[in-house]
């Protein structure tokens, strides 16, 4: 606070000083300095208001001139704060690396001494809070804007700094009309560790001048850039998943305002002119009509501002309106005009040289920022009848005819407790409500498993989602199969369905079901023998890696069952996790207390046997239970390996396992001793793997060590010397391949240009679901069902290979949820998931498909936990 005082009481003196000049006498200047700002800044003190200065006031440079570090704007957020009644600021909390976030709450003086009861309103509007609205403020809209979520695209927050300014600016005439019905929301930053990465490398290496060249250092961002969090994860795919902590922080905030506006601030590569809304196809279907409506309206108005400029632009091209986690999506499928807004700008620093010769300045960037802000606030602030109107109308339609063709979803009470306190947890964080069925009833559904229509018998415990809630949209959206699209030319991923990515048996019905009552989780069981001989740990979800990794972490000594057993009258699957008082003697008592509190931690299902004398399978001193050996792990990273796919490795183990690691730059492999590490991750990535460097990796595994390749990382080590990993089965295939990839470039040689788009699309997959047969008995398939939902995002493909353990494979009948092209699936057909390769006295892990993507797969953290633990 002080600091904030001596910094108001510097720039009052500055500014004072400069009038005092501009006035008149010199000469009496020097003594009577000191005395008059004292005067000045107890009057100002005294009076309170009226000393608010603009960006250009504020800073050491102008407006756009330059970037300004988050720290330097929270300083400015609170001069303004300090000296407008226009504004309220609200921190929600901090970033990774503990910087601010926080929200401007914009509006008249009269607006914001009843924030609350507008708040409150606005949930009662949509059906999320019970009650009537009140008539004295239905007049009233929120309209909410966040800059710079990926934060390399820095104009955003630097043109947040002048919306901010001219909203509360007293001279400004329109913005005060608009904020009389508008209650405006800013996140000035919603990746502030990002944008920081980048601002600071920026200052770090540009000149005095800025170079417009394109090829100067200072266009050239290093590795992994400031577009991602500190984790590296792309905080614009996360918005549904929730899994970084600024998205879990700000969400609450989303879902406490529910805007009727949202537009999310980007920037693109620089030479695009600038986009705004209408958005691109595919649109979901669920997209309502006015929502469309709207979006034209928006960007029509946007655009009479940048026609009177002479400024370039486009709309209803690139970004389309699918993916469920995206800062436009998601404010559309809650009810809101979400909208994401692109200047071109990425790399740009302070000044660039365009294509068409043009110089392309930050200055320029800002103030179309700053203009298509201010914009749609005006046409918000228009309209705020009608958005109030639909956004009631949107919510309406769930409750009484929610728009999907399936109307419930049942997800079976017998699946394992852990998996199913994820899903619910993931729908508590998007305010999805569901129950227990209550009674027994025979439903027409769809099985999520088979992909078939059957008639389900629905038990009194089994889960439900109806989609007749003020949610519902959403819920149909994330639970569905598949979306429906309208077309599928996309930018992203094209299925989802939670029921896949939490491996829960689960069906949907298009007929009506409402839940009855809570869902409640079955009882875990807790340890009933005070020093008992062994405790047993369920292996089946996400949650039992967190628990194994602390408990390794603290030295405890843990096996594995590789068989299925049964003691003192109980089965137990393979995986299950054996703690003895034989294998932790030298940690005994302690290591109970260690077990026991990480059970409760993790709420684990932790039973406890006086015997280890097995009435079925093995006693628990054969051989047949595999020692867990203590990984060592290590995570290459570096430009080698992909910042998000890195980042989703890190994260796993930082976070999630919260499990020791060490990150290696792939780069210094050839300089790094090996030996210390019995682990080591290869992220997705173009490797440049030398062949010195694939050979000391190969003897590395031979004396013991576990290398785990994920996806793009797979072709660094394909057809190497020391690796089973092969493009092709044989020759045969080989020449058949080359022999059909010669044919299709001859074909192709006569088709007309226009269509080369759409023809790409079916040798690719932007992320679609694929059925994937598992090998349940191998380690690397401990837990599982005998079948994973995979999530595909490319078209590497392999046949199962020689000599290795193919764990996870695709047959010749493809199940597929979601949009994958003709050719890409072919290609699929008989190919291999996921593979162990037992090579000398250590393992190579093979996942085709990256099981960590994004953080929501949660299902594919248990095959990375096999990957890494069951060895
Ligand atoms: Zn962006």
């Amino acid at each position: 606070m002080l600091s904030v005082f001596v910094h108001l009481w510097q720039i009052h003196i500055f500014d004072q000083s400069n009038i005092f000049r501009a006035a008149g006498s010199k000469n009496k200047t020097k003594e009577m300095k000191p005395f008059f700002f004292l005067l000045t800044f107890l009057l100002v003190s005294m009076l309170g208001y009226g000393q608010l200065q603009s960006p250009d006031q504020f800073f050491p440079h102008k407006w756009g001139e330059n970037f300004t570090p988050h720290e330097m704007r929270i300083d400015y957020y609170r001069h303004v704060a300090a000296n407008s009644k226009n504004v309220v600021f609200q921190p929600y909390g901090y970033t990774n690396q503990q910087r601010l976030l926080q929200l401007a709450f914009v509006s008249t003086e009269a607006n914001l001494a009843k924030l609350e009861a507008i708040r409150l309103n606005n949930l009662r509007r949509a059906g999320l809070l019970e009650g009537a609205t009140d008539p004295s403020l239905d007049n009233l809209s929120i309209v909410w804007l966040s800059y710079s979520v990926h934060g390399n695209e820095a104009a955003g927050a630097e043109s947040c700094l002048k919306v901010l300014y001219e909203l509360v600016n007293p001279q400004n005439t329109a913005s005060k009309e608009w904020l009389k019905n508008t209650l405006i929301i800013l996140d000035p930053c919603i990746n502030p560790d990002g944008n920081s990465r980048y601002i600071h490398w920026y200052r770090n290496v540009a000149g005095t001048t800025p170079n417009p060249s394109p090829n100067a250092r200072e266009h050239q961002e290093p590795w992994p850039g400031g577009r991602v969090n500190h984790y590296n994860f792309d905080l614009n795919r996360d918005w549904a998943w929730q899994t970084q902590a600024e998205t879990r922080q700000r969400m609450v905030k989303y879902n406490e305002w529910m805007p009727q506006v949202h537009v999310d601030v980007h920037e693109q590569g620089p030479n695009s002119p600038y986009y705004f809304a209408p958005a691109a196809q595919p649109y979901h279907r669920y997209i309502t009509q006015w929502q469309r409506d709207f979006q034209v309206q928006i960007g029509k108005n946007n655009a009479r501002y940048f026609d009177q400029e002479g400024w370039l632009y486009f709309t209803k091209e690139v970004f389309d309106l699918l993916y469920p986690s995206y800062g436009d999506t998601y404010p559309m499928y809650n009810g809101a005009i979400g909208m994401t807004y692109e200047q071109g700008g990425i790399g740009a620093g302070q000044a660039l040289t365009l294509r068409n010769g043009d110089t392309l300045t930050l200055k320029d960037r800002v103030m179309h920022h700053y203009t298509a802000s201010m914009a749609t606030i005006e046409t918000s602030s228009k309209n705020t009848a009608q958005l109030n109107k639909n956004f009631s109308d949107f919510f309406n339609r769930a409750r009484t005819n929610p728009p999907g063709q399936y109307k419930s979803f049942v997800i079976k009470a017998t699946n394992a407790r852990e998996r199913l306190k994820t899903f619910c947890e993931l729908l508590d964080r998007n305010h999805i409500k569901y129950g227990k069925a209550g009674k027994t009833s025979s439903l027409n559904a769809y099985d999520y498993q088979t992909g078939k229509n059957i008639t389900l018998k629905v038990e009194p415990n089994d889960l439900v989602v109806s989609a007749f809630q003020t949610r519902g949209t959403m819920a149909q959206i994330l639970l569905e199969p598949a979306a429906e699209l309208v077309d599928s030319l996309t930018y992203d991923i094209t299925s989802w369905a939670l029921p896949y990515a939490h491996g829960l048996e689960s069906y949907a019905s298009t007929q009506r079901l409402d839940p009855d009552g809570a869902f409640t989780f079955s009882t875990n069981n807790t340890p009933s023998n005070a020093k008992p001989y062994a405790y047993l740990a369920v292996w089946r979800g996400s949650s039992n890696v967190k628990f194994l990794a602390a408990i390794l972490k603290k030295g405890v000594k843990v096996r594995y069952a590789q068989s299925p057993f049964s003691v003192e009258g109980k089965s137990y699957a393979r995986g299950t996790l054996l703690i003895t008082e034989g294998d932790n003697r030298k940690m005994s008592p302690t290591y109970r207390s260690v077990v026991e509190s990480a059970a409760r931690q993790f709420d684990q299902e932790l039973s406890t046997v006086s015997t280890g004398f097995a009435d079925g399978g093995s006693d628990f001193g054969s051989s047949s239970y595999g020692f867990i050996q203590r990984p060592e792990v290590a995570i290459l990273s570096g430009d080698q390996t992909s910042n998000n796919e890195f980042g989703q490795v890190w994260y796993y183990f930082d976070q999630e396992l919260q499990y020791p690691h060490t990150v290696l730059d792939a780069n210094r492999l050839d300089r790094i001793d090996l030996s210390a590490y019995n682990t080591i991750v290869m992220p997705e990535g173009r490797y440049r793997l030398t062949d010195p460097i694939v050979e000391k990796l190969s003897a590395w595994v031979n004396a013991g060590g576990r290398l785990i390749a994920i996806g793009d990382a797979l072709p660094a080590l394909q057809d190497r010397k020391g690796f089973g990993l092969t493009r092709y089965a044989n020759d045969d295939d080989k020449k058949k391949a080359e022999r059909a990839a010669d044919e299709a470039a001859l074909a192709a040689r006569l088709l007309d240009y226009a269509g080369e788009e759409r023809r790409a699309q079916s040798s690719s997959i932007p992320g679609a679901i694929f059925k994937v047969k598992i090998d349940n008995t191998h380690p690397l398939g401990f837990g599982l069902s005998d079948t994973y939902f995979s999530l595909k995002t490319n078209d590497l493909a392999y046949a199962p290979l020689k000599g290795v353990q193919n764990v996870g494979t695709i047959g010749g009948q493809l199940m597929v949820s979601g949009f994958a092209g003709a050719k890409a699936k072919e290609k699929q057909k008989n190919t291999v998931v996921f593979a162990q390769e037992q090579k000398g006295a250590g393992a190579v892990v093979y996942l085709v498909d990256n099981p960590l993507f994004r953080a929501f797969w949660e299902n594919g953290k248990l095959v990375m936990g096999n990957a890494v633990f069951m060895r």
